[in-house]
């Protein structure tokens, strides 16, 4: 076994899969608020992403995130995580998680748990209950901190993924950073992404990592730190808490040399880049056959037409988006 080697000598070796592109939030960074979702004749079945997983990881990938659209409102959901969690057990995937934005965790924690998931990410953006209605505008706050205290009951890991946003949740950072603290969670702050038409203009959302990390370091003993996930994430450790913070700065770095990452939507076509528009149709060769040669064969073509690095500058481009599809089709 080889793996899979990219033409840049990277070894692909975590593969992220978009569930579904439906969610029971509208986040207004990430949706539109009325929102086209793909019809459900060209999603593939749990089953068909059992097979294209379990290729992947036949193929290297040690790493498996669950992402979408919310995949804790795929029906049956649970089918396909306590599957892949075979996978676990004979020691071929070393990590099974998923990102999710909280709402179902309550109902799936313990579930989650038994089928061998030791962490997630969950989606916070804010404390606030008025805020967290206007920025996912159909959430509710409770219902997702409920969720997360169940998780950590069940024994979940959790790191909290939080958008900064320009006019938003900046003056409520240093909170989050305490809250992440006193539950033991480790959090990582995101900058907004081009990604996909929304409602609103972007630039009006943009708060460069750079500027927060400066505000931050006069609360905060931020000491940067050598882990490494091959994302774009750069940790530090807080002092004050002794958890991790991450910042993840698409815009302002370029963190493409150490990738190490694929991702996969629910129809089977596979981003080789999250900020590249090229991709490869992996449905027509899953369905060709049963047997996994004509599978293994687009695998190692799409590994092969790999990118270097993205091309995300969002000053060059204004408003627009960088891609056209939102990050609900790749997840993030
Ligand atoms: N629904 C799940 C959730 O919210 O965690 C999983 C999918 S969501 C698309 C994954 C992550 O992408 C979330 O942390 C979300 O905040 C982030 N996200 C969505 N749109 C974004 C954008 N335009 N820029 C940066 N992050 C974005
Ligand atoms: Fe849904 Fe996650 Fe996008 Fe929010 S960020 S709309 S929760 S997919």
């Amino acid at each position: 076994m080889t793996g899979m080697i990219d033409p840049f000598g990277r070894a692909v070796t975590y593969l992220r899969v978009s569930v579904t592109d439906r969610c029971d939030f509208r986040c207004v960074y990430c949706m539109a608020e009325d929102m086209t979702f793909l019809p459900k004749s060209e999603i593939l079945s749990l089953e068909e992403l059992d097979r294209l997983c379990s290729a992947f990881i036949r193929k290297g990938v040690k790493k498996l995130r669950l992402t979408g659209g919310e995949p804790l409102v795929r029906r049956n959901i649970m089918s396909l995580i306590r599957s892949l969690g075979r996978h676990l057990e004979t020691g071929d995937l070393e990590e099974l998680t998923l990102t999710s934005n909280g709402s179902q965790l309550a109902r799936f924690a313990d579930e989650l748990i038994d089928a061998g998931v030791r962490r997630v990410n969950v989606s916070l953006d804010t404390l606030d209950p008025d805020r967290f209605e206007a920025i996912t505008r159909w959430g509710k706050l409770d219902k997702v901190l409920n969720g997360i205290q169940a998780a950590k009951q069940a024994g979940l890991d959790i790191k909290i993924n939080t958008v900064a946003l320009k006019n938003f949740n900046e003056d409520e950072i240093d909170r989050m950073i305490e809250f992440c603290g006193e539950n033991a969670f480790d959090m990582t702050l995101i900058e907004t992404m081009p990604l996909g038409e929304i409602d609103q203009d972007r630039t009006d959302q943009y708060l460069p990592l750079s500027q927060l990390r400066e505000r931050l370091e006069k609360n905060w003993t931020l000491t940067d730190i050598p882990f490494k996930t091959g994302g774009p994430a750069r940790y530090t450790d807080v002092g004050e808490t002794g958890r991790k913070l991450g910042f993840i700065t698409p815009l302002t770095h370029n963190f493409c040399e150490g990738c190490n990452r694929v991702r996969l939507t629910c129809t089977g076509t596979l981003y080789m880049c999250l900020g590249q528009d090229d991709a490869a149709d992996l449905r027509a060769p899953l369905r060709a056959s049963e047997a996994d040669e004509v599978l293994d064969a687009a695998i190692d073509e799409a590994i092969g037409r790999k990118p270097k690095g993205h091309d995300f500058v969002i000053e060059r481009r204004g408003d627009g988006p960088a891609v056209g599809r939102h990050m609900s089709v790749t997840g993030g």
